[in-house]
């Protein structure tokens, strides 16, 4: 069986005519079922008969199993989906007044290994395919336009932001279509502005996010040199600063925006100073010469959720302030994360929580499973999940 949510459009097309059908009825199967949620191709009224019976019989849209949901007192809803082999991703709604944001996850675990993070402590478990990538934001839209009883056309889900588990580019290969649905206008129809990338900084992907389909882009940058982000996110070793600063540049030529987003974990006593901050703003104004040119970004500062096998702090909140006036003086946008969903465990870091095949990914990973908060979720299939972020920023 073919799951239908793997394919961006151009994909659908080539999939009927391997059906024998024209091209162009992906158009009509597609907006079924990323405009309306459809799984059933007997429903699908408008679509020749011959098509609707090949794909009743050799398609699917397949949704990932839910293996638990929680709405914290804020409203913002953690879903926990199994993926299959003693793996789970979440995926985090955010919703505030005029929009809605969805947190995707683009891998069980990640490779990249930042200090800070729960989900790189865990390492890497695999890629997600495009169609568990989507299926997190069809999911999302068509359950809360249920519940919320949303007019026809009104959306549930406004804004992405690829800031769950994972590092997006370094799983292109799915990401890339699955983006494409996003923005489709017969499919999520979101604008490039409203899907946001993040990225620990995988220069040669940002470079190609650039020329096949370039939204908006986050980088999270945590250290203003490269002794401490060789620290922080081990693959500054293999991209430093300067290199992805200037990947940055050469995005912003085509990207959505004219800035970047930078977001910066405060961790106490390790990135937080003022003088860091002043080491910062030094790298982002430059000094208009051509070995240090700056860049056009905005800066977001994000309170470190902690861990206990972290070893680190979360920033004093006076610590934060003076380190973001310190770039606001120097006529650097700077915002302060807004921490949401930190009851049911949905902020920033805290979506590792839900382990409990410890043997097994301790066998995987090579050591002992971290111990976690108490187990907010029964489900038997949960395992792992994702860190990440899921917030707004607030000015
Ligand atoms: N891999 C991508 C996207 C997922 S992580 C990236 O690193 O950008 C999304 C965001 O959550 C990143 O900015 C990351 O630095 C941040 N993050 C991870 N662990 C965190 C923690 N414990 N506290 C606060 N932010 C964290
Ligand atoms: Fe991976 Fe992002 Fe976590 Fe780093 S912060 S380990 S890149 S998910």
């Amino acid at each position: 069986m073919v799951n239908l949510l793997q394919f961006d459009r151009a994909g659908l097309g080539d999939f009927c005519e391997q059906l024998g059908e024209k091209r162009f009825r992906a158009t009509q199967l597609f907006r079924w079922i990323h405009q309306r949620g459809e799984r059933d191709p007997k429903a699908m009224t408008d679509l020749a008969k011959s098509l609707r019976d090949k794909l009743a019989t050799g398609a699917v849209v397949e949704a990932l199993p839910v293996a638990s949901e929680q709405t914290a007192a804020d409203g913002t809803i953690k879903w926990l989906f199994d993926i299959g082999g003693g793996d789970a991703v979440e995926t985090v709604f955010i919703p505030e007044p005029g929009r809605g944001t969805l947190c995707i996850s683009s891998q069980a675990g990640c490779a990249v290994n930042c200090r800070f993070c729960a989900t790189g402590h865990q390492g890497f478990s695999r890629n997600l395919t495009t169609a568990e990538i989507v299926a997190q934001l069809w999911h999302a839209e068509f359950e809360l336009r249920r519940r919320l009883a949303l007019a026809p056309g009104e959306r549930a889900v406004t804004n992405v932001v690829m800031m769950g588990m994972g590092e997006p580019l370094q799983n292109y290969a799915a990401l890339l279509p699955a983006l494409r649905v996003m923005l489709d206008d017969h499919g999520y129809g979101l604008s490039r502005r409203r899907v946001t990338v993040s990225t620990s900084g995988v220069v040669p992907m940002i470079d190609r996010l650039r020329e096949d389909c370039p939204v908006a882009l986050a980088v999270s940058l945590h250290a203003p040199d490269d002794v401490l982000r060789n620290e922080l996110v081990p693959l500054n070793r293999k991209y430093p600063i300067a290199e992805l600063l200037a990947s940055c540049r050469h995005y912003l030529e085509r990207a959505p925006r004219d800035f970047v987003t930078l977001e910066y974990c405060m961790l106490d006593r390790v990135n937080d100073s003022p003088e860091q901050a002043k080491a910062l703003l030094g790298l982002v104004r430059g000094d208009g010469s051509a070995a240090s040119p700056g860049l056009s970004c905005k800066i977001n500062l994000i309170p470190f959720n902690p861990f206990p096998e972290s070893g680190l702090h979360r920033s004093p909140a006076a610590r934060v302030s003076a380190f973001a006036a310190v770039l606001l003086d120097g006529g650097i946008v700077t915002t302060v994360r807004k921490t949401r969903g930190d009851d049911i465990a949905a902020a920033c870091g805290q979506l590792a929580g839900e382990v409990q095949d410890r043997t097994r990914i301790g066998a995987r990973t090579g050591r002992e499973l971290p111990h976690r908060v108490e187990q907010r979720v029964a489900a038997p299939v949960s395992r792992r999940a994702g860190p990440a972020a899921r917030e707004r920023s607030v000015s």
